[in-house]
């Protein structure tokens, strides 16, 4: 492959920009020679930006979310009702849920859901972190979105069970307008909207 370029650097770089997903050669090559055509302080500009964010972009330590700071702008803004929290599995669906401009609360970012396939169990996930924030007190209400997926439910009913004992903790569920193995990023801000104003109490079977 290596003979297929006239320099082994630009081949690397090829490479390295190939590993990002849906960039294929072809594509990798347009970028690299994209970048070869620019100044070379555009391109220094360009590959620190990337360093820096992977450096030092945090998690929340109050709901994982990514930060900048050791506290989220969203669990930093007086104006959220702390005493509502949103359950979602991944930092893209917070994203999702802050476009429908329809959730006041703050969120909780489990980092994935339990798929015994995928090997991953409860620990690995935010879970402990969940039932902490709820037995320091505060919170009215735990929302659950998650993916309707099998692996979904599963984490609904273990959180479920997780937080039973918190007997004045309300915990429900976004309303299923979203269709059956949808992911929550993908769905589209009006219908997620809709189902969160929606939500219903959660019944454990
Ligand atoms: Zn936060």
């Amino acid at each position: 492959m290596i003979e297929q370029y006239p320099s082994e650097l630009l081949e690397k770089a090829v490479q390295e920009f190939s590993k990002l997903p849906g960039v294929g050669r072809k594509t990798a090559l347009r970028l690299v020679l994209h970048l070869l055509r620019q100044e070379t302080d555009e391109v220094l500009q360009f590959t620190e930006t990337i360093a820096r964010m992977r450096q030092e972009v945090k998690r929340c330590s109050v709901c994982h979310n990514i930060s900048d700071s050791e506290i989220c702008p969203i669990c930093s803004d007086p104006r959220r009702d702390e005493s509502i929290i949103c359950v979602v599995e991944n930092i893209q669906d917070v994203m999702a849920v802050e476009n429908t401009q329809q959730y006041q609360g703050v969120y909780h970012v489990l980092g994935g859901v339990i798929s015994p396939m995928d090997g991953v169990g409860p620990a690995d996930l935010e879970i402990d972190s969940l039932v902490e924030r709820v037995k320091e007190g505060g919170v009215k209400e735990v929302i659950l979105a998650l993916s309707s997926t099998m692996e979904g439910d599963t984490t609904n009913f273990y959180i479920f069970r997780k937080l039973a004992p918190y007997t004045d903790v309300k915990l429900s569920i976004i309303a299923r307008g979203i269709s059956v193995g949808d992911e929550l990023e993908y769905t589209d801000e009006v219908t997620l909207g809709r189902s969160i104003l929606n939500r219903t109490p959660f019944e454990g079977h």
